[in-house]
């Protein structure tokens, strides 16, 4: 299929993309490794009158040290991500979630930012960036702004971004203190999508989980957090027993839905196998 003719912009500076976005109206699209953008606009889907490919824009790429958290430029690739030693030091689970994106070939053109500012329930990185308590700067008409994770994703396909704004990076705090980490995804083949993936972010302290941060990947329209399995969590032994009985409680208050993939109550089952699984091994056991 062949996309709806369409104006493109490539700006150089995130102040010219904000501009050219502007001027583009309410049917602008901002264009980044264009792997969920564009197959939308070839099946019509979806048909800007203008694209803002934001590809030149340097200032949207790498990764950075600032102190308290790790900086994610939206624009870096999720390859860059992975080869990246800061977030290998900080943020292992970014980089194991995103080792399970699909293939080489999306790897090397899709973004970090693109994939969080898509915000499909199904994708890995947005339960990712819920665990790690993410913040998002965006920058639109009025400024800049950021915005906690659990405000980001307000709905199916749809997050706190306005029409106009820009994600411009996203903040993940540092962690202190013993924490471990793992993601769990179930799919039915290599390199597909997640039926369902957990996050799991663990602080042991005395031979006790002193506190869990679960991030659930399509259990829901958005990323949920498994609130009853953490506060089970919270203050239990780090063994076999306390976190198996914890993760019975992970499907609390997801709404996952029933798919060719998989129906609700398997889903559901699958949240509460992946959790015990996430959380031993983040906590080591
Ligand atoms: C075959 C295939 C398999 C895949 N499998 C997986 C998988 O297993 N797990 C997974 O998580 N993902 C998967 N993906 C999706 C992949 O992670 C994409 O990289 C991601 O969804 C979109 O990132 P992108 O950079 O290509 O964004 P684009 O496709 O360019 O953009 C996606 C959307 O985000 C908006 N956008 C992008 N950047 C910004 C920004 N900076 N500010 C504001 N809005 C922005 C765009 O306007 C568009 O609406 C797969 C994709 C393909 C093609």
């Amino acid at each position: 299929m062949i996309p709806a003719a369409f104006d493109y912009a490539r700006p150089t500076t995130v102040d010219e993309a904000l501009a050219a976005i502007v001027e583009g109206g309410e049917d602008a699209k901002v264009l980044a490794g264009g792997q969920s953008l564009i197959p939308v606009m070839r099946l019509r889907l979806a048909a800007p009158s203008l694209v803002v490919d934001l590809s030149k824009v340097a200032e949207l790429r790498g990764v950075r040290d600032d102190g308290d958290a790790i900086v994610v430029g939206a624009m870096t690739t999720h390859s860059d991500v992975l080869a990246d030693p800061l977030i290998a030091q900080h943020a292992p689970l970014v980089a194991e979630a995103t080792a399970t994106v699909a293939d080489r070939q999306v790897r090397h053109r899709g973004t970090f930012g693109g994939a969080l500012a898509h915000a499909d329930p199904a994708g890995d990185l947005p339960a990712v960036a819920l665990a790690l308590d993410a913040e998002f700067v965006v920058a639109g008409p009025g400024g800049r702004r950021t915005v906690p994770a659990r405000e980001f994703f307000v709905d199916y396909l749809t997050t706190a971004l306005g029409e106009q704004d820009l994600l411009v990076e996203v903040r993940l705090p540092k962690l202190a203190g013993q924490w471990g980490m793992h993601y769990e995804k179930f799919h039915r083949v290599a390199q597909a999508w997640a039926i369902v993936g957990v996050a799991a972010a663990v602080r042991r302290e005395n031979g006790h989980i002193a506190e869990a941060r679960i991030g659930l990947t399509n259990m829901g329209p958005t990323p949920l957090r498994a609130t009853a399995a953490e506060q089970a969590l919270a203050g239990a032994a780090a063994d076999a027993g306390a976190i198996a009985e914890a993760a019975g409680h992970a499907a609390e208050g997801t709404q996952p839905s029933d798919d060719l993939n998989a129906q609700a109550d398997y889903r559901e089952h699958l949240a509460r196998v992946l959790t015990r699984r996430a959380v031993t091994a983040a906590a080591g056991i």
